[in-house]
């Protein structure tokens, strides 16, 4: 068994509604009896169509025996469930969005998947909710974008 990251977001549809069935996907899907799930983040779009709404963003830690790439082929798999279709122009709006941020402590370097995700770092919407969860990964300093970020009262397992 591998604790895996997986960050989820969500700009198109009912977010948190969304956001609450891909987690509870995820933990089906995974089999997973390990459960760490962050708040839900409500972030401003960056680097996105012009009039795209704004994010829903969390994180949560499972675990799992999967592979990383059928790992990968799990979270593409909901994400169409989810209404996001496999074909996607790059950053236009989704319903869900599923990223592998770590898987153990392995790096996994393939044309399908690269992990540790290579942007986490940057990425407030990542670094807040991830602090929450397993403050020894997160790293809060330095972030440009944390003003964009803010939390919302909304439970990730409702
Ligand atoms: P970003 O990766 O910068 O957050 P994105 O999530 O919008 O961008 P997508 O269009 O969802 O990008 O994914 C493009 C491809 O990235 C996927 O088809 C997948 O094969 C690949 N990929 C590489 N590494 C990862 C990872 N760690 N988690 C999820 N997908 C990954
Ligand atoms: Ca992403
Ligand atoms: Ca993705």
């Amino acid at each position: 068994m591998e604790k895996v990251g997986l960050a989820l977001g969500s700009n198109l549809g009912d977010r948190i509604d969304i956001l609450q069935k891909a987690s509870k996907l995820l933990v089906d899907n995974l089999e997973s009896r390990h459960c760490l799930a962050s708040g839900v983040y409500e972030t401003a779009p960056l680097d996105c169509p012009p009039g795209s709404p704004s994010f829903y963003n969390a994180v949560i830690e499972l675990e799992t025996d999967l592979p990383p790439l059928e790992l990968l082929t799990v979270c593409q798999d909901i994400e169409q469930r989810l209404g996001r279709p496999l074909q996607h122009e790059f950053n236009a709006p989704r319903t869900v969005d599923i990223d592998i941020l770590y898987y153990g402590e392995e790096s996994v370097t393939t044309d399908r998947l690269t992990v540790p995700h290579p942007r986490m770092e940057a990425r407030a919407f990542v670094q807040l909710p991830l602090s929450e969860i397993r403050p020894d990964l997160a790293e809060l300093d330095s972030l440009s974008d944390i003003h964009l970020c803010q939390r919302l009262e909304h439970p990730l397992f409702p």
